[in-house]
């Protein structure tokens, strides 16, 4: 809406999403505990210039600078303001804004040029121009829980939060994951009462500590140097690395060397020492961790297919645990927990789960059981991804059918035809071709690349530019 609203010759904009607008899993909770993993400077809707969010909260007295890290609840009020503000401005321009509360299923090609979105309900709502932002709400299963979908003692999500707090103060929670959400589920959980609480995840690590997550005035890596990587050589590893130091060395001056490892022996142990070393400033690695974002997502859909799944897979768990860095403020709370007793992070994946009359029976590597009361999922999310040929796309998930291809204006195409629809894929869907996406601003930049073609005259074609369909 952001980039469409109010420009001419838009006839329609018809928003399709079974909830309401800006109260999806990480921005509608109304949770003061739940805070953004990245800073307000890169929490915006409009990914260039000054942060929008930074000013919408100026604007509204909050006292807030761009490095800060704020609630979660704040991110959707400002959706949901800025939604609105971005509908009144498109019917002010005469475009009719809609939204009509149901899932979309598929999109099916017409023989006129414009598209045909199928509904849960089997109504249907045509359009010139089709946004898919489906995102990823459906959460990932792991095998050992899979068969208990259901059991009142499995929670599928820590969302919402209100279920958790729920549990009664003395619960055994076993939380399967170590990342963003099970963080949010263990400060839920170890918050009030004498709750006992385990992550377990098969990586066993939990994410790294920053202080902020900003954009740089200048960038410290040149785009040159990005080209010149070349990810089928073998010096690819080397290159990578010296130029990584090399930026950390440029955007911190005062960093004597970088370092590359902890003596920690445990997750709970390096947590102490990373909150420690955030607590006095000493977080080098930190500010160019959103310039690499955005470089990985500009550069690796260029690399052959083959060779970026390769470098991905090798630099998976790095990337996973840097990028997705938690706040020194969640970090301490953490650290207090653990301290105390009341959090543990297993140093391995349970080997078996089972349920008893009385709960869950974890089976651990060592060959030791232990029981727990409640298990809660937080490993992630299922993306929704278009799959089919041309003529009908399916609402689906990966390896539901083959998926067209993502060009870099973010069009899909398919093979069998030449030229590319005018269906556009952002957000979570956009994984296919760039690398990270679980990040607002990610979305932002997405929507920006395909607001600029929508509003763009068509000159080759005879159909109007009219009916905007968002799913
Ligand atoms: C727990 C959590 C915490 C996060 N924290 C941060 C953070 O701190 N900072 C940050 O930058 N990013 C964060 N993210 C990522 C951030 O939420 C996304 O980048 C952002 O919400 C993307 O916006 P979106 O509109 O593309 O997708 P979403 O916000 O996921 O919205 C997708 C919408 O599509 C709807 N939908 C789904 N299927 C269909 C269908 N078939 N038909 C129609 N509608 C459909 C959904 O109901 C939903 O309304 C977090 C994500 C999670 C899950």
């Amino acid at each position: 809406m952001a980039h469409v609203a109010g420009a001419p010759g838009i006839e329609r904009i018809t928003l399709v999403a079974p909830g309401a607008i800006g109260f999806g899993t990480a921005f509608g909770t109304t949770d003061p505990t739940l805070v953004c993993n990245t800073s307000v400077d890169v929490t915006s809707l409009l990914s260039e210039g000054r942060s929008d969010f930074l000013d919408y909260l100026a604007a509204r007295g909050h006292p807030v600078h761009r490095d800060d890290f704020v609630p979660r609840y704040l991110v959707g009020q400002y959706c949901r303001e800025r939604y609105g503000q971005y509908r009144d401005r498109a019917r002010a321009t005469g475009t009719r804004v809609t939204h009509i509360r149901e899932r979309a299923v598929a999109i099916n090609s017409l023989d006129d040029g414009t598209y045909q979105v199928e509904l849960g309900d089997g109504a249907t709502v045509t359009g010139t121009d089709i946004l898919f932002c489906a995102g990823s709400e459906a959460p990932r299963l792991p095998a050992e829980v899979r068969a208990h979908q259901g059991d009142p003692r499995l929670l599928e999500s820590p969302y919402p939060a209100d279920r958790l707090r729920r549990l009664p103060h003395d619960a055994r929670v076993l939380v399967l994951g170590s990342k963003l959400s099970a963080i949010d589920a263990a400060l839920v959980l170890s918050q009030q009462g004498r709750r006992h609480c385990v992550l377990t995840s098969p990586s066993a690590t939990l994410p790294a500590v920053r202080t902020r997550l900003r954009r740089s005035a200048e960038p410290a890596i040149g785009r040159r140097d990005w080209a010149a990587l070349d990810p089928e050589k073998s010096s690819f590893d080397g290159s990578l690395t010296r130029m990584l130091v090399r930026a950390i060395r440029r955007s911190h001056p005062t960093t004597g060397g970088v370092r590359t490892r902890s003596g920690a022996a445990t997750a709970t142990r390096l947590l102490h020492e990373e909150a420690q070393f955030a607590g006095e400033g000493r977080v080098p690695w930190q500010d160019i961790v959103a310039e690499v974002i955005d470089a990985l997502n500009e550069h690796v859909p260029y690399w052959r297919p083959r060779a970026a799944a390769d470098v991905l897979a090798r630099y998976r768990t790095l990337m996973s645990r840097y990028i997705s860095a938690i706040p020194v403020r969640n970090a301490k709370l953490l650290a207090s927990h653990a301290s105390a007793g009341r959090l543990r992070v297993a140093p391995g994946y349970p080997r078996r789960i089972e349920r008893t009359d009385a709960g869950w029976r974890v089976h651990w590597p060592d060959g030791s059981h232990e029981s727990f009361d409640h298990v809660v999922v937080a490993a992630g999310y299922r993306t929704r991804r278009l799959t089919g040929t041309a003529g009908r796309l399916h609402v689906g998930y990966d390896g539901d059918g083959p998926q067209p291809e993502l060009l870099a204006d973010l069009r899909v195409r398919f093979p069998e035809r030449g030229s590319p629809e005018r269906i556009w894929v952002l957000g979570a869907a956009a994984g296919a071709r760039h690398p990270i996406v679980n990040y607002l601003r990610a979305a932002a930049q997405h929507a920006a690349v395909a607001g600029d073609q929508v509003v763009r005259p068509r000159t080759d074609e005879s159909a109007p530019l009219a009916e905007r369909t968002a799913l």
